[in-house]
């Protein structure tokens, strides 16, 4: 019984460990084909807190950047859009279900465990996305997160709640 539970164990980790392998080799799973048209798009991947919203811990609620949405209605017409947060996954996606109610702007959504943390920073390592590069662009209010890939990361403006933001 005892050796039985052992190789379970054992089956079990190594399935665990085969499948961080892929979530390493490639983050975003729907990859389309290259004879696929939307390959062709470019991906806009956009970060969340303090890029396209706010949210204030004293209250718990959060604002959403003056022209957010339309932004992400026109983004949405001529790219793929991932949202690349170092949030935790459940505040996240709670943003993310209020912004895209019908799913129809945000194609993937990746979240603090995909970042890869270096001192204290969070790290957003574009070639984890499968994507190419050269069709590949980030917008993101902390140019450190998009270090990996300067030249594809456009830094922002940190946007703490002020409805003059244009
Ligand atoms: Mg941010």
């Amino acid at each position: 019984m005892d050796r039985r539970r052992h190789s379970q164990s054992e089956a079990g980790s190594d399935v665990s460990t085969y499948k961080q392998f892929l979530q390493r080799k490639n983050l975003l799973k729907a990859v389309p084909a290259e004879d696929d048209p939307s390959f062709r798009r470019y991906t806009l991947v956009l970060d969340l807190d303090e890029t396209l919203v706010h949210f204030e811990h004293r209250r718990m609620v959060y604002k959403v950047r003056p022209l957010c949405m339309k932004f992400l209605t026109d983004m949405a017409k001529l790219y793929e859009i991932v949202i690349f947060t170092a949030a935790h996954q459940t505040y996240a996606n709670f943003i993310l279900d209020k912004l895209d109610q019908d799913g129809s702007l945000i194609q993937h959504r990746l979240y603090r465990q995909h970042t890869t943390q270096i001192k204290g920073a969070f790290i957003k390592d574009l070639n984890r996305l499968g994507r190419p590069l050269e069709r590949t662009l980030i917008i993101d209010n902390l140019k450190e997160n998009f270090s990996r890939q300067k030249e594809n990361g456009i830094e922002c403006g940190t946007w703490k709640g002020s409805v003059h933001d244009r």
